[in-house]
C-alpha cells in the first residue's frame, strides 16, 4: 500500500531501501528541520532534542521494511519522533506531555493548574502507534484513508467551516457548544456535521448500517487518527506559500486558525523550519547538525548493497 506516498517519496524510499547513501543524504536534509524544530519545542533548546531526531532516522532506517505507505513519510517520521520524546521524558523521569494542540481542551489553561494538574499522558493515550509495536493494523490503516479522503474532499470543496468543526472536535477534544460558540454556529449543526462525517467515513469504509457505527468509540478513534494520521494538516507546500502571504483568502484563513487558534504543533513546527529557511538559507549550524545525522547514520543503511557515490 502506498496510497500516502508521493512519487517523490517512493523513489527515496527505495533509494534507502537498496542503500544509496545520496538518497539518504536527500531524504536526512530534506526533513531534520522540521523535525528538530518540533523536538525542540517539546524537549527545550537542548541536545535532547538533537538526539531524538537523529534516534528518529536510526528507527527510520531499522524500521523500513515494516513501513508501507501506511501515512506520508513526513508523518511516519513525525510518529517516530514523537516515541523517542515520550521516551526521553520518560528517561528524565517526567510524565507530563505536551499536547499535540494548543488547544486541546483537556490541556491546563495556566501555568498554575498545570503544575497542580495530575499527570495528562498525552502521547500513552490509545493511540496505537504507542503500542510496543511500530506497525499499525490493516482495519486503523484503512481508516486513516477514509478519513484522509473525506478531509481531501473538504478541502477540494473549500468547506473550511467543516474542517475547522473537525479540528476542533477531534483534534482539540471540544464540546459541540464551545464549537458552536467559537464558529458562530447552532450547536445542533455541529452535531448534524459531526454525524455527517462519522457516515462520510463510515460509507468509504464499506461499513453496513453507518447510524450503528455512530458509537462513542467513533470519536475516540477519530481523535487517533487526527493526532497521528494528521488528515486536516495543510501540505508544506501551501505552508510555504502562507509564509510568503500568497494563499487565497479562504485558505489563508483557515492555515492561520489551524496554526494559531487549534494551535498545532506539526504545522507550528513546519513553519518555524520554513522560516529558517527562507530568513537564513545557509546556517553552518544546520549544516553541521545534519553531518552528524548523517555519519552517525549512514553506517546502518544495507552495507551488503551499498553504493558508493565516489566509486
Ligand atoms: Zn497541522
Amino acid at each position: 500500500m502506498n496510497d500516502f506516498l508521493s512519487e517523490i517519496d517512493q523513489q527515496l524510499l527505495a533509494g534507502v531501501r537498496a542503500g544509496n547513501s545520496s538518497d539518504w543524504e536527500e531524504l536526512v536534509s530534506q526533513f531534520h528541520g522540521r523535525l528538530l524544530a518540533f523536538a525542540r519545542r517539546r524537549l527545550g533548546q537542548n541536545a535532547d532534542a538533537e538526539d531524538a531526531v537523529q534516534e528518529t532516522f536510526l528507527s527510520l532506517l531499522k524500521s523500513l521494511n515494516s513501513f508501507r505507505g501506511e501515512a506520508s513519510l513526513e508523518t511516519w517520521l513525525f510518529q517516530l519522533l514523537r516515541r523517542r520524546i515520550a521516551d526521553a521524558h520518560r528517561r528524565a523521569g517526567r510524565d507530563l506531555q505536551v499536547p499535540l494542540c494548543l488547544s486541546d481542551s483537556r490541556s491546563a489553561t495556566d501555568e498554575k493548574s498545570l503544575s497542580m494538574q495530575p499527570v495528562i499522558a498525552f502521547e500513552q493515550s490509545a493511540s496505537w502507534y504507542v503500542r510496543q509495536k511500530e506497525q499499525r493494523t490493516q482495519q486503523q490503516s484503512e481508516l486513516l484513508q477514509a478519513v484522509t479522503a473525506a478531509t481531501d474532499r473538504l478541502k477540494e470543496e473549500k468547506r473550511f467551516r467543516d474542517l475547522k468543526t473537525f479540528d476542533l472536535l477531534f483534534f482539540a477534544h471540544w464540546k459541540n457548544q464551545a464549537i458552536a460558540l467559537e464558529l458562530g454556529l447552532e450547536e445542533t449543526a455541529v452535531a448534524v456535521l459531526k454525524h455527517r462525517f462519522i457516515q462520510r467515513v463510515s460509507k468509504q469504509l464499506n461499513m453496513s448500517g453507518p447510524s450503528d457505527n455512530l458509537t462513542e468509540r467513533s470519536s475516540g478513534l477519530l481523535s487517533d487518527v487526527w493526532r497521528d494520521g494528521r488528515p486536516s494538516c495543510p501540505k508544506r507546500t501551501t505552508l510555504g506559500k502562507y509564509v510568503l502571504g500568497i494563499l487565497p483568502e479562504d485558505w489563508d484563513d483557515f492555515v492561520t486558525f489551524h496554526i494559531e487558534r487549534l494551535g498545532c504543533e506539526f504545522c507550528a513546527a513546519n513553519l518555524e523550519d520554513l522560516n529558517a529557511e527562507i530568513n537564513a538559507p545557509s546556517d553552518g549550524s544546520v549544516n553541521l547538525m545534519r553531518g552528524r545525522i548523517l555519519e552517525s547514520t549512514v553506517g546502518f543503511l544495507n552495507p551488503q548493497i551499498r553504493s558508493d557515490p565516489a566509486g
